[in-house]
């Protein structure tokens, strides 16, 4: 990465971090894809149950690689037969691993979900939530990070998962309400009413999309 966007986001995430704590949820700052799993690593205690939803930033770290061969009770739902039930089971879980599709700076998530295992398993149920978040999804203001999740995120997640989409041709969203669409449920997460339940670490690197 440029060093003098390397400079900037050290600074902006200050920033950011300063705005979850005024949401009574926790920021922290990794330099490194490799620092940020190293704090990750240390933040979830051996033995913990863990989940996730899609989470492309969470396997972008290595951390998704390391909790299944380390010494955690970790749920992969790819490997239940039945993903209801291991979606389930994340509503219980220790901690739930996640990113952001997009966040301000003055730390108000924005996350869009189809199934809403994800978003719904964010707003409540697991005991706490550790998001991974790349500097790339910082936006300046609530406005602006609804927009890089319907015209960034979401596109490319419907491509990735190759829906039936207009996104997944055009690129851009259509608005739609197709039956494929990922788009129906909008968390916008702006104040923990738990302390210390949602925590941040902002990766100074392109993570996700
Ligand atoms: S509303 Fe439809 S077109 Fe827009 S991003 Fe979502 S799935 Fe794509």
């Amino acid at each position: 990465m440029n060093e003098n966007i390397v400079k900037r986001n050290e600074k902006l995430a200050q920033k950011v971090i300063k705005g979850l704590e005024s949401r009574n949820m926790n920021g922290f700052y990794a330099a490194s894809k490799e620092e940020a799993l190293q704090m990750a690593l240390k933040f979830i205690p051996e033995g913990s149950t863990v989940t996730m939803g899609g989470g492309m930033s969470v396997r972008e770290i290595g951390l998704f690689d390391a909790l299944k061969k380390g010494n955690y009770q970790f749920i992969d739902r790819d490997e239940y037969a039945d993903r209801r039930e291991a979606m389930l089971l994340a509503y219980d879980a220790d901690i739930y691993l996640a990113s952001a599709n997009a966040m301000t700076e003055d730390g108000v998530m924005v996350n869009i979900d189809g199934g809403a295992n994800r978003v719904s398993a964010l707003a409540y149920g697991p005991k706490v939530v550790l998001m991974i978040v790349g500097m790339n999804k910082i936006c300046d203001d609530v406005d602006g990070a609804m927009k890089r999740a319907r015209n960034v995120a979401a596109p490319i997640n419907a491509q990735r998962f190759g829906l039936d989409t207009p996104c997944s041709k055009t690129g851009a969203c259509m608005n739609c309400k197709s039956p494929d669409t990922i788009c129906c449920q909008f968390l916008i997460t702006r104040y923990s009413k738990e302390k210390d339940r949602i925590n941040v670490i902002l990766v100074n690197d392109d993570l996700g999309f």
